[in-house]
């Protein structure tokens, strides 16, 4: 069943709109501490539970008032990006009781078209706008091709959600984050996670059901916050377990500052006896890897077949052609002092030129 686009609706979505941003402000202030100035969930509250006694006839109406609300009362550049939105949408969908929902997707599109144009923004400068794009295209795409008003915010809930996880690899070029240049990136934009919870609380609004259960209040998770830059790993791949073992001593053993770069043993098979284990290998590779890639020295025959028909599960793990003893040795001191893998993989293939006898 359709739910009607009534005055009730868009009250249900302020309310919604509003306990999801108080819920989730501490979250949205940790993202915006990663890349800005730790105040958008803070914003957000204010400006949201200040505009939550507003009432108004028509739903246009309603938007109208709460977005110049938001406007005064935000602070922070998302204050007038926010109130621009509603305001727009309020404006667009004018005196009508009751909002058909091909005019809701109108006055949604010029709503994002007003806060590109406010913000100088576009999709891919990692902002608000890449979460609230994608939203109005999807929403008015599906209606467009005939689906019922609940589906088509679902979609837009869907690509908002995407749009905003999308900006993680992203560097911004709009607002404060983009003073922050290359180490912007790796980080969500805490404007278009907060995007994407108020488009998610548009479809929730269809559904008083669903507006009846408070979300979990999320957590900054671990992978978010800046990472302290891991050494390149090491890995002795050999046809005996106890070579692979004793290497690996023996490199780790000869790194001066006594703080070696990860070094993990794969010889052997599983068993114990000799020969070359691809299960053994990826072990080593997960335990070796701290982000910074690996480098993987074999001794011969299978054991490099082995490796080389892994590697292109491996990502940023590199074959060194080298001897193994003197290649491990080299590749451990480079690692261990912090080397990267261009830099660890040309120590190791150094140590093939090493002559043992002069002349
Ligand atoms: P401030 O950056 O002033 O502290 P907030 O922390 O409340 O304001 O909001 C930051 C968010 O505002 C950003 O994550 C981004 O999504 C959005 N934003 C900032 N500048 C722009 C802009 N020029 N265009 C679109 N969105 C922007
Ligand atoms: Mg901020």
């Amino acid at each position: 069943m359709t739910a009607p686009l009534d005055l009730d609706f868009f009250r249900r979505f302020l309310d919604r709109a509003t306990r999801v941003i108080v819920i989730q402000a501490p979250y949205l202030t940790d993202l915006d501490a990663a890349i800005g100035d730790a105040d958008h969930g803070a914003n957000l509250k204010r400006g949201f539970t200040s505009a939550s006694g507003l009432t108004a006839d028509t739903p246009g109406a309603l938007l109208t008032a709460v977005g110049a609300q938001l406007t005064n009362t935000v602070g922070g550049a998302s204050g007038p990006l926010f109130g621009t939105v509603l305001r727009r949408m309020g404006k667009v969908l004018g005196e009508e009781p009751v909002v058909e929902p091909a005019a809701l997707g109108k006055a949604l599109a010029a709503a994002v078209a007003s806060v590109r144009r406010l913000g100088d923004s576009a999709p891919g400068d990692k902002t608000m706008v890449d979460a609230l794009q994608p939203a109005s295209d999807a929403y008015t795409a599906a209606v467009q091709d005939g689906q019922e008003v609940t589906a088509a915010l679902d979609a837009a809930a869907r690509a908002a959600r995407d749009g905003a996880q999308a900006t993680v690899p992203l560097r911004a070029r709009r607002g404060r984050a983009s003073y922050l240049g290359e180490r912007s990136t790796g980080h969500l934009d805490p404007g278009a996670a907060s995007s994407a919870m108020l488009v998610t609380a548009l479809y929730e609004a269809t559904d008083p059901e669903l507006c009846a259960v408070d979300p979990e209040p999320l957590a900054v998770a671990k992978e978010e916050r800046p990472q302290e830059p891991g050494r390149v790993g090491l890995v002795l791949v050999s046809h005996s377990r106890e070579v692979a073992t004793a290497t690996a001593a023996l490199a780790k053993a000869l790194v001066g500052t006594g703080d070696p770069a990860p070094v993990a043993p794969a010889g052997g098979l599983p068993d114990g006896k000799i020969g070359t284990s691809a299960e053994l290998v990826r072990k080593a590779v997960r335990a070796a890897d701290q982000g910074a890639g690996v480098v993987v020295v074999c001794d011969m025959g299978s054991a490099v077949l082995t490796v080389r028909e892994l590697l292109p599960e491996l990502g940023g793990t590199r074959i060194a052609d080298t001897p193994f003893v003197e290649g491990a040795v080299a590749a451990a001191v480079t690692a261990s002092a912090g080397g990267d893998l261009a830099a660890v993989l040309a120590a190791a293939e150094d140590a093939r030129t090493y002559r043992k006898l002069s002349g």
